[in-house]
Protein backbone atom coordinates (compact mmCIF):
# COMPACT_ATOMS: atom_id res chain seq x y z
CA UNK A 1 0.00 0.00 0.00
CA UNK A 2 1.42 3.36 -0.89
CA UNK A 3 0.74 6.11 1.96
CA UNK A 4 -0.05 9.38 1.01
CA UNK A 5 1.21 12.14 3.23
CA UNK A 6 -1.17 15.47 3.00
CA UNK A 7 0.30 18.69 4.48
CA UNK A 8 -2.78 20.19 5.82
CA UNK A 9 -1.47 23.77 6.82
CA UNK A 10 -5.20 25.36 7.26
CA UNK A 11 -8.33 23.25 7.68
CA UNK A 12 -10.08 25.50 6.44
CA UNK A 13 -7.92 25.97 2.85
CA UNK A 14 -7.67 22.39 3.36
CA UNK A 15 -11.24 21.36 3.28
CA UNK A 16 -10.64 19.64 -0.14
CA UNK A 17 -8.13 17.16 1.13
CA UNK A 18 -9.82 16.73 4.46
CA UNK A 19 -12.91 15.30 2.79
CA UNK A 20 -10.44 12.93 0.72
CA UNK A 21 -9.44 11.80 4.39
CA UNK A 22 -12.86 11.18 5.69
CA UNK A 23 -13.94 9.19 2.59
CA UNK A 24 -11.09 7.14 3.47
CA UNK A 25 -12.07 6.68 6.68
CA UNK A 26 -16.32 5.93 5.42
CA UNK A 27 -14.90 3.70 3.30
CA UNK A 28 -12.95 1.35 5.83
CA UNK A 29 -9.71 2.92 5.70
CA UNK A 30 -7.12 4.21 8.01
CA UNK A 31 -5.36 7.34 8.17
CA UNK A 32 -3.15 9.20 11.05
CA UNK A 33 -3.83 13.09 12.27
CA UNK A 34 -2.48 15.51 14.01
CA UNK A 35 -4.73 16.25 17.49
CA UNK A 36 -2.55 18.39 20.00
CA UNK A 37 -1.78 15.36 22.30
CA UNK A 38 -0.17 13.23 19.87
CA UNK A 39 -0.73 12.31 16.45
CA UNK A 40 -3.47 9.73 15.81
CA UNK A 41 -4.56 6.16 14.09
CA UNK A 42 -7.90 7.08 12.76
CA UNK A 43 -10.75 4.58 11.77
CA UNK A 44 -14.18 3.88 11.39
CA UNK A 45 -15.13 3.78 15.59
CA UNK A 46 -18.37 2.00 14.66
CA UNK A 47 -17.01 -0.52 12.23
CA UNK A 48 -15.32 -3.21 13.86
CA UNK A 49 -13.20 -4.17 10.71
CA UNK A 50 -11.80 -0.61 10.73
CA UNK A 51 -10.97 -1.14 14.05
CA UNK A 52 -9.38 -4.85 13.62
CA UNK A 53 -7.30 -2.78 11.10
CA UNK A 54 -5.95 -0.74 13.89
CA UNK A 55 -4.69 -3.12 15.85
CA UNK A 56 -3.01 -4.80 12.46
CA UNK A 57 -1.29 -1.38 11.67
CA UNK A 58 0.18 -0.89 14.83
CA UNK A 59 1.17 -4.46 15.92
CA UNK A 60 -1.13 -3.73 19.11
CA UNK A 61 -2.84 -6.09 21.35
CA UNK A 62 -6.14 -6.52 20.50
CA UNK A 63 -7.68 -6.30 24.47
CA UNK A 64 -5.71 -2.77 24.29
CA UNK A 65 -8.97 -0.32 23.87
CA UNK A 66 -9.24 2.78 21.30
CA UNK A 67 -10.17 6.07 22.02
CA UNK A 68 -13.30 7.23 20.00
CA UNK A 69 -13.17 11.07 19.22
CA UNK A 70 -15.44 12.76 18.61
CA UNK A 71 -16.31 16.70 17.37
CA UNK A 72 -19.32 17.96 18.67
CA UNK A 73 -20.83 17.42 21.79
CA UNK A 74 -24.50 16.49 20.14
CA UNK A 75 -21.95 13.39 18.85
CA UNK A 76 -22.10 11.87 22.53
CA UNK A 77 -25.49 10.62 23.53
CA UNK A 78 -25.66 8.29 20.63
CA UNK A 79 -22.12 6.20 21.52
CA UNK A 80 -22.59 5.77 25.40
CA UNK A 81 -25.93 4.47 27.87
CA UNK A 82 -26.24 7.68 29.41
CA UNK A 83 -24.31 11.13 29.85
CA UNK A 84 -23.72 11.66 33.39
CA UNK A 85 -23.47 15.09 35.31
CA UNK A 86 -19.81 14.64 35.91
CA UNK A 87 -19.18 14.07 32.26
CA UNK A 88 -21.19 17.14 31.57
CA UNK A 89 -19.40 18.80 33.59
CA UNK A 90 -15.66 17.97 32.47
CA UNK A 91 -16.80 18.09 28.67
CA UNK A 92 -17.87 21.84 29.38
CA UNK A 93 -14.41 22.69 31.37
CA UNK A 94 -12.09 20.82 29.50
CA UNK A 95 -13.84 19.89 25.72
CA UNK A 96 -12.03 20.36 23.20
CA UNK A 97 -8.92 19.56 24.76
CA UNK A 98 -6.94 16.33 26.19
CA UNK A 99 -9.01 14.91 28.45
CA UNK A 100 -10.55 11.41 28.02
CA UNK A 101 -13.31 10.57 29.45
CA UNK A 102 -14.33 6.42 30.06
CA UNK A 103 -18.68 6.28 30.16
CA UNK A 104 -20.45 2.98 29.80
CA UNK A 105 -21.06 2.10 25.69
CA UNK A 106 -24.28 1.64 23.91
CA UNK A 107 -24.75 -1.05 21.65
CA UNK A 108 -23.65 1.47 18.56
CA UNK A 109 -20.01 1.11 19.60
CA UNK A 110 -18.84 -2.45 18.84
CA UNK A 111 -16.50 -4.47 21.41
CA UNK A 112 -13.85 -4.26 18.67
CA UNK A 113 -13.75 -0.49 19.56
CA UNK A 114 -13.23 -0.96 22.76
CA UNK A 115 -11.42 -3.97 23.45
CA UNK A 116 -14.14 -6.00 24.82
CA UNK A 117 -14.99 -4.00 27.46
CA UNK A 118 -18.95 -2.11 27.83
CA UNK A 119 -17.28 0.95 28.61
CA UNK A 120 -15.91 3.63 26.22
CA UNK A 121 -12.93 5.82 26.19
CA UNK A 122 -14.27 9.11 24.51
CA UNK A 123 -11.97 12.72 23.88
CA UNK A 124 -13.31 15.59 21.98
CA UNK A 125 -9.75 17.18 20.63
CA UNK A 126 -9.17 20.85 20.24
CA UNK A 127 -6.76 21.05 17.05
CA UNK A 128 -8.77 22.34 14.24
CA UNK A 129 -7.58 19.69 11.84
CA UNK A 130 -8.39 17.07 14.29
CA UNK A 131 -12.11 18.43 14.15
CA UNK A 132 -12.53 19.09 10.55
CA UNK A 133 -11.09 15.39 9.79
CA UNK A 134 -13.41 14.09 12.42
CA UNK A 135 -16.67 15.57 10.82
CA UNK A 136 -15.68 15.09 7.41
CA UNK A 137 -14.98 10.87 8.49
CA UNK A 138 -18.48 10.69 9.64
CA UNK A 139 -18.25 11.70 13.37
CA UNK A 140 -16.18 9.05 15.24
CA UNK A 141 -13.08 8.83 14.60
CA UNK A 142 -11.02 5.45 16.49
CA UNK A 143 -7.61 6.45 17.40
CA UNK A 144 -5.05 4.94 19.39
CA UNK A 145 -1.46 7.11 19.01
CA UNK A 146 -0.01 6.88 15.55
CA UNK A 147 2.90 4.78 16.49
CA UNK A 148 3.90 1.02 16.17
CA UNK A 149 3.00 -0.61 19.22
CA UNK A 150 5.97 -0.57 21.77
CA UNK A 151 7.43 2.91 20.11
CA UNK A 152 7.33 6.16 21.33
CA UNK A 153 3.46 8.14 20.45
CA UNK A 154 4.68 10.47 17.24
CA UNK A 155 4.56 14.29 17.98
CA UNK A 156 5.38 14.64 14.30
CA UNK A 157 3.73 13.51 11.05
CA UNK A 158 7.46 12.15 9.60
CA UNK A 159 7.18 10.14 13.02
CA UNK A 160 4.27 8.45 12.08
CA UNK A 161 5.75 7.67 8.51
CA UNK A 162 8.64 5.95 10.46
CA UNK A 163 6.52 3.66 12.07
CA UNK A 164 3.58 2.98 9.64
CA UNK A 165 4.84 4.17 6.20
CA UNK A 166 3.04 1.18 3.65
CA UNK A 167 0.03 -0.07 6.51
CA UNK A 168 -2.42 3.07 6.17
CA UNK A 169 -3.46 4.67 3.47
CA UNK A 170 -3.06 8.94 4.42
CA UNK A 171 -0.88 10.72 6.82
CA UNK A 172 -2.39 14.33 7.34
CA UNK A 173 0.85 16.80 8.59
CA UNK A 174 0.27 19.34 10.61
CA UNK A 175 3.22 19.76 12.12
CA UNK A 176 4.28 19.38 15.38
CA UNK A 177 1.94 18.22 18.15
CA UNK A 178 1.62 21.29 20.54
CA UNK A 179 1.31 19.35 23.89
CA UNK A 180 3.17 15.95 22.88
CA UNK A 181 1.81 13.78 25.28
CA UNK A 182 -1.01 11.63 25.39
CA UNK A 183 -4.59 13.06 26.75
CA UNK A 184 -5.39 12.20 30.42
CA UNK A 185 -7.46 9.51 31.16
CA UNK A 186 -10.22 9.49 33.57
CA UNK A 187 -12.95 6.78 34.72
CA UNK A 188 -16.37 7.81 35.05
CA UNK A 189 -18.01 4.81 35.49
CA UNK A 190 -16.46 4.32 39.08
CA UNK A 191 -17.42 5.90 42.34
CA UNK A 192 -14.86 8.34 43.04
CA UNK A 193 -13.95 8.95 39.37
CA UNK A 194 -10.52 7.88 38.80
CA UNK A 195 -7.36 8.94 37.27
CA UNK A 196 -6.25 5.71 34.76
CA UNK A 197 -3.57 8.03 33.16
CA UNK A 198 -2.41 11.80 33.89
CA UNK A 199 -1.97 14.44 30.97
CA UNK A 200 -2.13 18.05 31.14
CA UNK A 201 -5.90 17.71 32.52
CA UNK A 202 -4.23 17.56 36.00
CA UNK A 203 -6.21 15.36 38.85
CA UNK A 204 -6.32 18.85 40.57
CA UNK A 205 -7.75 20.57 37.83
CA UNK A 206 -10.47 17.70 37.80
CA UNK A 207 -11.07 17.79 41.67
CA UNK A 208 -11.66 21.12 41.44
CA UNK A 209 -14.90 20.33 39.47
CA UNK A 210 -15.75 16.67 40.49
CA UNK A 211 -14.97 16.76 44.14
CA UNK A 212 -13.28 13.53 44.84
CA UNK A 213 -11.28 11.91 42.01
CA UNK A 214 -8.98 8.96 42.85
CA UNK A 215 -5.32 8.75 41.36
CA UNK A 216 -4.40 4.94 40.25
CA UNK A 217 -1.37 3.93 42.51
CA UNK A 218 -0.58 1.72 39.44
CA UNK A 219 0.36 4.50 37.19
CA UNK A 220 3.21 5.34 39.11
CA UNK A 221 4.52 1.87 40.40
CA UNK A 222 5.45 -0.83 38.56
CA UNK A 223 5.05 -3.28 41.57
CA UNK A 224 1.82 -2.66 43.32
CA UNK A 225 0.84 -6.32 42.27
CA UNK A 226 -2.54 -4.23 41.24
CA UNK A 227 -4.14 -4.75 37.60
CA UNK A 228 -4.08 -1.76 36.08
CA UNK A 229 -7.15 -0.31 35.42
CA UNK A 230 -6.55 1.26 31.59
CA UNK A 231 -5.83 -2.09 30.19
CA UNK A 232 -2.92 -0.11 27.88
CA UNK A 233 -1.04 0.07 31.13
CA UNK A 234 0.04 -2.69 31.22
CA UNK A 235 2.16 -2.91 28.27
CA UNK A 236 5.70 -1.65 28.65
CA UNK A 237 5.07 1.82 26.36
CA UNK A 238 7.27 4.58 24.83
CA UNK A 239 10.03 2.49 24.77
CA UNK A 240 13.93 3.26 23.05
CA UNK A 241 15.57 0.75 21.57
CA UNK A 242 18.50 1.13 23.85
CA UNK A 243 18.64 0.57 28.32
CA UNK A 244 16.88 3.27 29.87
CA UNK A 245 17.85 4.33 33.38
CA UNK A 246 16.19 6.59 35.85
CA UNK A 247 18.34 8.08 38.58
CA UNK A 248 16.24 10.26 41.73
CA UNK A 249 18.31 11.86 44.07
CA UNK A 250 20.07 14.92 45.37
CA UNK A 251 21.46 17.08 42.14
CA UNK A 252 25.47 16.81 42.89
CA UNK A 253 24.93 12.99 43.90
CA UNK A 254 22.50 12.08 40.73
CA UNK A 255 25.30 13.83 38.64
CA UNK A 256 28.35 11.98 40.44
CA UNK A 257 26.70 8.75 39.56
CA UNK A 258 25.14 9.11 35.94
CA UNK A 259 29.02 10.45 34.86
CA UNK A 260 30.85 7.28 36.72
CA UNK A 261 27.78 4.86 34.70
CA UNK A 262 28.46 7.10 31.41
CA UNK A 263 31.94 6.48 31.78
CA UNK A 264 31.56 2.65 32.49
CA UNK A 265 29.32 2.20 29.80
CA UNK A 266 31.50 3.73 27.47
CA UNK A 267 34.69 1.73 28.41
CA UNK A 268 32.12 -1.32 27.14
CA UNK A 269 31.70 -0.06 23.96
CA UNK A 270 28.51 1.28 24.75
CA UNK A 271 27.04 4.18 23.06
CA UNK A 272 25.72 6.32 25.98
CA UNK A 273 23.00 9.04 26.38
CA UNK A 274 21.52 11.76 29.09
CA UNK A 275 18.33 13.28 29.23
CA UNK A 276 18.38 16.07 31.89
CA UNK A 277 17.16 19.64 32.06
CA UNK A 278 18.89 23.20 30.89
CA UNK A 279 20.39 23.53 34.15
CA UNK A 280 22.68 20.41 34.57
CA UNK A 281 22.60 19.11 30.74
CA UNK A 282 26.09 20.67 30.41
CA UNK A 283 27.65 18.67 33.54
CA UNK A 284 27.37 14.92 31.95
CA UNK A 285 29.56 13.37 29.47
CA UNK A 286 27.83 11.27 27.19
CA UNK A 287 27.83 10.54 22.81
CA UNK A 288 24.16 12.34 22.78
CA UNK A 289 22.71 14.50 25.64
CA UNK A 290 19.25 15.83 25.34
CA UNK A 291 17.09 18.40 27.13
CA UNK A 292 14.18 18.65 28.38
CA UNK A 293 14.21 22.40 28.73
CA UNK A 294 14.42 24.43 31.86
CA UNK A 295 13.73 22.28 35.14
CA UNK A 296 10.63 24.21 36.24
CA UNK A 297 9.02 23.88 32.70
CA UNK A 298 7.36 20.77 33.29
CA UNK A 299 5.20 21.60 29.65
CA UNK A 300 8.62 21.67 27.32
CA UNK A 301 9.22 18.74 29.02
CA UNK A 302 6.13 17.26 27.97
CA UNK A 303 6.15 18.51 24.38
CA UNK A 304 9.68 17.15 23.80
CA UNK A 305 10.32 13.86 25.39
CA UNK A 306 9.02 11.65 22.56
CA UNK A 307 10.99 13.08 19.83
CA UNK A 308 13.72 12.87 22.35
CA UNK A 309 13.11 9.37 22.85
CA UNK A 310 13.04 8.85 19.35
CA UNK A 311 16.28 10.66 18.86
CA UNK A 312 18.30 8.60 20.84
CA UNK A 313 16.78 5.56 18.42
CA UNK A 314 18.05 7.63 15.04
CA UNK A 315 21.52 7.81 16.88
CA UNK A 316 21.67 4.29 17.94
CA UNK A 317 22.21 4.83 21.95
CA UNK A 318 22.59 1.38 23.59
CA UNK A 319 22.30 2.96 27.06
CA UNK A 320 20.83 6.31 28.60
CA UNK A 321 20.70 7.88 31.86
CA UNK A 322 17.89 10.21 32.58
CA UNK A 323 17.90 12.53 35.30
CA UNK A 324 13.94 12.47 37.34
CA UNK A 325 11.48 15.73 36.61
CA UNK A 326 9.59 15.10 39.78
CA UNK A 327 7.05 17.72 40.63
CA UNK A 328 3.15 18.51 40.47
CA UNK A 329 0.88 18.79 37.96
CA UNK A 330 1.82 18.13 34.44
CA UNK A 331 5.25 16.68 35.97
CA UNK A 332 3.15 13.86 36.96
CA UNK A 333 2.78 13.15 33.72
CA UNK A 334 6.00 13.65 32.17
CA UNK A 335 7.31 11.17 34.98
CA UNK A 336 4.86 8.91 34.58
CA UNK A 337 5.81 8.16 30.78
CA UNK A 338 9.43 8.18 31.25
CA UNK A 339 9.19 5.95 33.78
CA UNK A 340 7.42 3.64 31.35
CA UNK A 341 9.42 4.25 29.04
CA UNK A 342 12.44 3.20 30.95
CA UNK A 343 10.36 -0.29 32.36
CA UNK A 344 10.75 1.55 35.42
CA UNK A 345 14.13 1.02 35.65
CA UNK A 346 14.79 3.69 38.46
CA UNK A 347 17.98 4.20 40.73
CA UNK A 348 17.62 6.19 43.97
CA UNK A 349 21.49 7.51 44.90
P1 LIG B 1 -3.69 5.43 23.12
O1 LIG B 1 -4.85 5.53 22.23
O2 LIG B 1 -2.52 4.82 22.48
O3 LIG B 1 -3.43 6.73 23.80
O4 LIG B 1 -4.15 4.44 24.25
C1 LIG B 1 -5.45 4.53 24.73
C2 LIG B 1 -5.48 4.25 26.18
O5 LIG B 1 -6.83 4.37 26.65
C3 LIG B 1 -5.02 2.85 26.52
O6 LIG B 1 -4.12 2.88 27.61
C4 LIG B 1 -6.31 2.15 26.88
O7 LIG B 1 -6.08 1.11 27.76
C5 LIG B 1 -7.15 3.27 27.47
N1 LIG B 1 -8.59 2.98 27.31
C6 LIG B 1 -9.30 3.06 26.18
N2 LIG B 1 -10.58 2.66 26.38
C7 LIG B 1 -10.68 2.32 27.68
C8 LIG B 1 -11.72 1.82 28.50
N3 LIG B 1 -12.92 1.57 28.02
N4 LIG B 1 -11.44 1.58 29.81
C9 LIG B 1 -10.21 1.83 30.31
N5 LIG B 1 -9.18 2.29 29.57
C10 LIG B 1 -9.39 2.55 28.26
MG1 LIG C 1 -0.42 4.79 22.55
Amino acid sequence: MITKIIPIDDAQKCAPQLSEAGEIIKAGGLAAFPTETVYGLGGDALNPASSRKIYEAKGRPSDNPLIVHIADMEALPAIVKDVPETANKLAEAFWPGPLTMILEKSDLVPKETTGGLDTVAVRMPSDAVALAFIRAAGGYVAAPSANRSGRPSPTRAEYVAQDLDGRIEMILDGGDATLGLESTIVDLTVEPPAILRPGFITGEMLRQKLGCVEEDRTLFCGDTGQAPKAPGMKYRHYAPAGELIVVRGEAEAVTAYINGELARGRQDNKRTGIIAADETIGNYRADVARSVGKRADAAAAAKGLYRILREFDDEGVDLIYSESFEGAGVSQAVMNRLLKAAGHKVINV
